[in-house]
C-alpha cells in the first residue's frame, strides 16, 4: 500500500542520513508517477508527498488537469522534446532533464512569453551508456556559464541517472561524480560574483531511484526520484 511504502522510504532516508550526518529534511522525495493514474497520485499526496515527477509532458498534462485542485509541485524527469516545451514551461515547477544548451534557450524563450522564471537542473551523463541524454562531464561548466545568461531560467542544480547495476553500491561512483562536479562549479571564480551569476543557486542534486536512493543520499543527493518503491 502506498502510505506504508512512503513511511518505509522515509525510514530508509532517515537511516541513510544518519550514516553520513545529514538532515532528512534536506531530502525531497519526488514520487515518479509515470504509468500511474491520477487516483494513485492522490494517494501519494494524502501520504504527505507533494512533489510529483513525470517523464512525458502529455501524460503530465492529463494528470495536471485532473488534479488541478491539489497542491502539487510538478517535476519533469524525462527527455523534453522541442514541440513540448511550451506546455512543459506552463505546468512544471522544476525541469530536471535539461540536456542541451538549445533546450535551455528555448525554455527561456517560452518562459519569457508567460512571464515565468523556470527552475531547471542540468542533466549530466555520468556514465558511458550511449542511449542516455545529458551533458558530458567536461561540458557542464561551460553550460552553466551559458545558462546563467538566460534571464528566465533559474539554474537550481544537477541531475543524473545512474546506470542499472546489480548492487546499489556500484552506482556510488556516478553519484560522487555529480557531487564533485557541483562542488567544482561552486569554486568557479565567477560563481562568487553574484552580479555575474544572478540566478545562481546551484545546490540541488537530483539523484537516486528505487534501487539506489540510499547510496545517492550518502553521496549528497537532495532529491530522490522514486517510482516503484512508492507505487508497487
Ligand atoms: C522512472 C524514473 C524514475 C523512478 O524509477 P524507479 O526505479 O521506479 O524508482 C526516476 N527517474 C527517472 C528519470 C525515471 O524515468
Amino acid at each position: 500500500m502506498i502510505p506504508d511504502n512512503v513511511s518505509e522510504i522515509k525510514k530508509q532516508i532517515t537511516f541513510a542520513c544518519s550514516r553520513v550526518g545529514r538532515n532528512p529534511d534536506d531530502i525531497t522525495i519526488v514520487a515518479v508517477s509515470k504509468t500511474r493514474t491520477a487516483d494513485e497520485i492522490q494517494e501519494v499526496i494524502n501520504s504527505g508527498i507533494i512533489d510529483i515527477g513525470e517523464n512525458r509532458v502529455q501524460d503530465a498534462l492529463n494528470k495536471y488537469n485532473i488534479l488541478a485542485q491539489r497542491h502539487i509541485r510538478w517535476h519533469l524527469v524525462g527527455h523534453l522534446q522541442t514541440n513540448k516545451i511550451k506546455d512543459a514551461v506552463r505546468i512544471f515547477d522544476l525541469i530536471h532533464s535539461v540536456d542541451s544548451l538549445k533546450l535551455a534557450q528555448e525554455i527561456d524563450r517560452q518562459a519569457q512569453k508567460i512571464g515565468k522564471v523556470q527552475d531547471i537542473l542540468l542533466e549530466v551523463k555520468t556514465s558511458e551508456e550511449p542511449t542516455k541524454y545529458g551533458f558530458k562531464e567536461e561540458e557542464v561548466i561551460e553550460a552553466v556559464k551559458e545558462v546563467n545568461q538566460l534571464k528566465n531560467i533559474r539554474l537550481r542544480g544537477l541531475m543524473t541517472i545512474a546506470p542499472i547495476v546489480e548492487n546499489p553500491e556500484s552506482a556510488r561512483p556516478y553519484f560522487r561524480t555529480l557531487r564533485e562536479l557541483r562542488d567544482r562549479i561552486y569554486e568557479l571564480p565567477a560563481c562568487r560574483q553574484a552580479s555575474e551569476f544572478t540566478s545562481y543557486e546551484l545546490g540541488d542534486l537530483s539523484m537516486g531511484m528505487t534501487d539506489d536512493f540510499e547510496v545517492a543520499i550518502e553521496e549528497g543527493s537532495t532529491m530522490v526520484r522514486i517510482g516503484r518503491a512508492i507505487f508497487e
